[in-house]
């Protein structure tokens, strides 16, 4: 199994860990498998989540040096649950945020983590990860790598633009994690670590961003598991809508389903950031500055995971063919949070909302699965007055919360991330 650059699918390849740790392809593109491999025609859903995304995963180990440490990567990093809420007959909500984050990016970076330091260890050498965030990435990230050995994580999020609750879970680690407050936009943070990756004379980097392979696996793997089990419950193929923002978690979709998953569609919900829809509309794909929304985490203008987009769908019609986006505003973000807990009691994160929406307003007779993906209670500011009611604070939230915060201040430069060593 090798993996080659979506800049240039000739050159070498590298293998799954070789990807891993070198997060970026050297040419400065995205790891993509040269082939993409097809589900084990011996796939079990019995064994449980944590098997079954073990399964899904295997084949791009085949051969690996990890090929044989993977189950037991795998048994660690997913060890919690993933259960679906039924909001109608065939319409679901795949709730992605029981993690130690709350989010579902805990799935990708716990993965990661165990990865890494088992290829560490291997090797005897250590690794610096820079991290860029507009929210929860940085905060699953520095759960999953703190106290891990031979590794240290720089953490960069953009001031004013995270939740308090979010920058708590970016500021509370200390020992091996370090957080930086940048004085500019999620845009200018990811510049900067890709900066910093371009610059020769800085040794031992990786990324944990969702460019890196290793967030990939995970999020295409736990899609596998929602399309068996949505085709065993209703006997057709589940549509999924995403809220995307940096479009890894739907690039994981669309893995899952070149691999064979049941998968009909697969919508990628947005919000005011319209670069996908307006692509869509326009036929002209124009990267741009993000804009502020409720729905933070999907704060991107410029979305990294594109290229792997481009990879599998390199042209306008291929694109337009399978991929449908929505952009959802801020208005309707409110109301649907609103409209959803009258309805059904049940409460939406802002990111959530936006695929909700999407789904009453484009979706309504189809079989639907729903991707949530952070814990409402991470944005109860936003939550909390549209729903009159205290959301209550899982567990995991609450005991980082408890920890005293620390987080270094600098403008846009990457140089700074260096000095203080
Ligand atoms: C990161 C994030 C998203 C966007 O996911 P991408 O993989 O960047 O598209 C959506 N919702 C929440 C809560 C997130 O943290």
């Amino acid at each position: 199994m090798e993996f080659v650059s979506t800049r240039n699918r000739d050159e070498n390849g590298f293998s799954a860990s070789g990807a891993i740790l070198k997060g970026l392809a050297p040419d400065g593109g995205l790891f993509v498998p040269k082939t993409m491999p097809t589900l084990p025609s011996d796939f079990t859903l019995s064994k449980g989540l944590w098997y079954a995304m073990y399964q899904a995963i295997k084949p791009f180990f085949e051969g690996d040096e990890l090929e044989f440490e993977l189950e037991e990567i795998c048994k660690n990093a997913f060890d919690f649950p993933l259960p679906f809420f039924k909001e109608g007959d065939a319409k679901e909500i795949m709730e992605l945020i029981y993690g130690p984050t709350s989010a579902f990016k805990d799935y990708g970076a716990r993965f990661l983590a165990f990865t890494m330091e088992k290829l560490l260890e291997k090797r005897g050498k250590e690794l610096t990860i820079l991290v860029a965030t507009s929210g929860d990435t940085g905060g699953a990230v520095a759960s999953a790598f703190h106290g891990r050995k031979n590794l240290k994580v720089k953490v960069l999020f953009p001031k004013g633009r995270v939740a308090d609750r979010q920058r708590a879970q970016l500021t509370s680690w200390g020992d091996n994690v370090e957080s930086y407050e940048v004085d500019g936009s999620f845009d200018d943070c990811q510049r900067m670590v890709k900066e910093a990756f371009m610059d020769k004379s800085i040794d031992g980097l990786s990324s944990a961003n969702s460019i890196n392979l290793g967030r990939l696996l995970p999020q295409m793997a736990y899609y596998v598991y929602a399309s068996l089990l949505f085709e065993a419950k209703y006997k057709t193929k589940m549509t999924l809508i995403i809220p995307s923002g940096n479009v890894g978690n739907s690039t994981g979709a669309y893995w899952a389903k070149a691999m064979g998953a049941p998968i009909a569609k697969i919508v990628l919900a947005v919000n005011a950031n319209r670069t996908i829809p307006d692509y869509l509309e326009s036929g002209k794909y124009e990267p741009r500055a993000s804009v502020k929304t409720l729905a933070n985490a999907m704060d991107v203008g410029a979305p990294s995971n594109m290229e792997r987009l481009f990879d599998l769908f390199p042209n306008y019609g291929s694109f337009k063919e399978n991929v449908s986006s929505f952009s959802v505003s801020d208005d309707e973000i409110k109301r649907t949070i609103k409209e959803m807990y009258d309805e059904n009691g049940y409460i939406l994160c802002p990111h959530t909302a936006c695929a909700e929406r999407v789904r009453r307003d484009h979706f309504p007779d189809e079989a639907t699965v729903v991707v949530a993906t952070a814990h409402p209670a991470k944005f109860n500011t936003i939550v909390e007055p549209l729903i009159g009611k205290t959301i209550a604070i899982p567990l995991n939230l609450y005991k980082i919360m408890q920890r005293p915060s620390k987080a270094i201040e600098i403008d846009c430069d990457y140089h700074k991330l260096f000095v203080q060593d």
